[in-house]
């Protein structure tokens, strides 16, 4: 993102933060349809909406093809809002291994038991990331006279991650089936008349292809000690973004041959087709959004300059939870829409309030630290992990300015939460020029109606 940061998918962002007010999430739809594509050499992509689950997305990845996954009730009832359907195909080997694939699948490593009464309503397949899943929904099939397929999330002893908190595999995991119990859950499954019909792995590896052929070859191992039964194994989310300019894309092409070697050579040595499927969540959404906050005050502690914006970690937490980085831009108030001079407040107030200075005098920035309103030493948008607040080269800006806060589609709006009675805000989705409310904000009033 450049330092000045004036449009977002062709649309001007003060526009934007006019229409639909600030804090708002926006979303650049060409970006999802783009990266769905990206993928399309998988059998199924299969979208971990928890990254970013408004309706709206919803039915835009469905209309790219993307299959979804549900975590929660709450996830279900959204993908069927979205019109994904299941179907009795989705327990039916022959139809799976005739390239059939389940349009919902319910993946986790509990059932709540609101979770699990919805997936017996709606028959969903289940991918079981402990041995009690298998025991809980084998015996209300069981009762039901239904003999289900299930998969299997196993953790292979060994994760990977940007952060520990999402370090999926390993000891140190609450993640997946542990590797050496796999022959335990096939027996516990047979005793419901359940068969393994899947093996599943999230270990994101992002670029690091020497990683992921370790996970690759983990889960091949598990598949063969499962056998015949297994009709589809999955790669998992954890594909990377760029969040900082310098970093590297992740490598699709060789993502998906480290995974196609796997599934030739597991279907070679099964006597029959394997389907590969892939489940990104951050992948597919990160990018596309980005939160536009306005800046309400700039104020100096000491050596450290501060912009206080309206947005903060109850809009966008990954940073205050994970010290993750996100790209900020400044789309000044008074932007000149030609974009190679821009007026901005003077950097000396004894000079005038506004003037034009060329774009190549914004480009020797200060550093700021980014902040929020909240109550909260940790709500700052600019910090490493451990809460060392970093300070930020920006064009410095003024009360009134909005600030872009970049790449934050994913765990972004779905992260979000109500601290200090902040209602959440709206979202925005922009379609071929167009902005589309895709969610109102939440008013005060909507805050308190379930107070008794
Ligand atoms: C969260 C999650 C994903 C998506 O992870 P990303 O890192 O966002 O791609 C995929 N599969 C499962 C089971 C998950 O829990």
């Amino acid at each position: 993102m450049s330092p000045i940061t004036t449009h977002f998918a062709g649309l001007s962002i003060t526009q934007l933060a006019e229409q639909f007010g600030t804090p708002v999430y926006v979303y650049d739809a060409a970006m999802i349809r783009q990266r769905v594509r990206d993928l399309a050499p998988f059998d199924v992509v299969r979208y971990a909406q928890k990254a970013c689950s408004n309706l709206s997305i919803l039915r835009l990845v469905r209309e790219e093809g993307a299959l979804v996954d549900a975590v929660s009730a709450g996830e279900i009832a959204r993908a069927l809002a979205a019109g994904y359907a299941p179907s009795p195909q989705d327990h039916d080997d022959d139809a799976i291994r005739a390239g059939h694939h389940p349009a919902i699948v319910y993946t986790a490593d509990v059932f709540d038991r609101a979770s699990l009464d919805a997936v017996l309503e709606h028959d969903l397949p289940v991918n079981c990331g402990s041995p009690d899943m298998i025991d809980q929904y084998g015996e209300r099939c069981h009762a039901l006279g239904r003999r289900r397929g299930v998969t299997l999330r196993i953790n292979p002893g060994f994760g990977h991650g940007h952060s520990q908190k999402v370090n999926t595999g390993g000891e140190g995991s609450k993640h997946g089936v542990w590797h050496t119990d796999v022959a335990d859950c096939v027996r516990r499954a047979e005793r419901w008349g359940l068969r393994v019909t899947g093996i599943h792995m999230h270990i994101g590896s992002g670029t690091d292809m020497t990683h992921l052929g370790k996970v690759g070859a983990a889960l091949e191992q598990v598949a063969q000690q499962v056998g015949t039964s297994v009709l589809t194994i999955s790669a998992g989310g954890g594909l990377s973004t760029p969040y900082r300019g310098d970093e590297p894309s992740v490598d699709v092409a060789a993502y998906y041959e480290t995974w196609n070697a796997v599934r030739e050579q597991l279907a070679a040595s099964l006597g029959h087709a394997v389907n590969l499927e892939i489940e990104p969540g951050r992948y597919l959404a990160a990018e596309s959004g980005a939160l536009l906050t306005e800046v309400r005050a700039v104020k100096r502690q000491g050596s450290v300059e501060y912009v206080l914006v309206d947005a903060g970690f109850n809009n966008l937490v990954r940073p205050a939870m994970y010290g993750a980085y996100h790209p900020i831009g400044l789309a000044p108030a008074n932007a000149d829409s030609s974009g190679d001079a821009i007026k901005t407040p003077a950097i000396n107030p004894e000079a005038s309030r506004e003037r034009v200075i060329p774009q190549s005098a914004i480009r020797n920035p200060q550093s700021f630290v980014v902040a929020g309103p909240l109550c909260e030493s940790g709500d700052v948008f600019t910090q490493k992990d451990g809460g060392f607040v970093e300070a930020r080269p920006l064009p410095r800006p003024a009360v009134g300015d909005l600030l872009v806060i970049g790449a934050a589609g994913a765990y972004g709006y779905t992260m979000a939460s109500n601290y200090n009675s902040k209602p959440l805000s709206a979202e925005v989705l922009v379609e071929n020029g167009e902005p589309r409310l895709i969610r109102r904000a939440q008013t005060v009033e909507d805050l308190l109606q379930h107070e008794i």
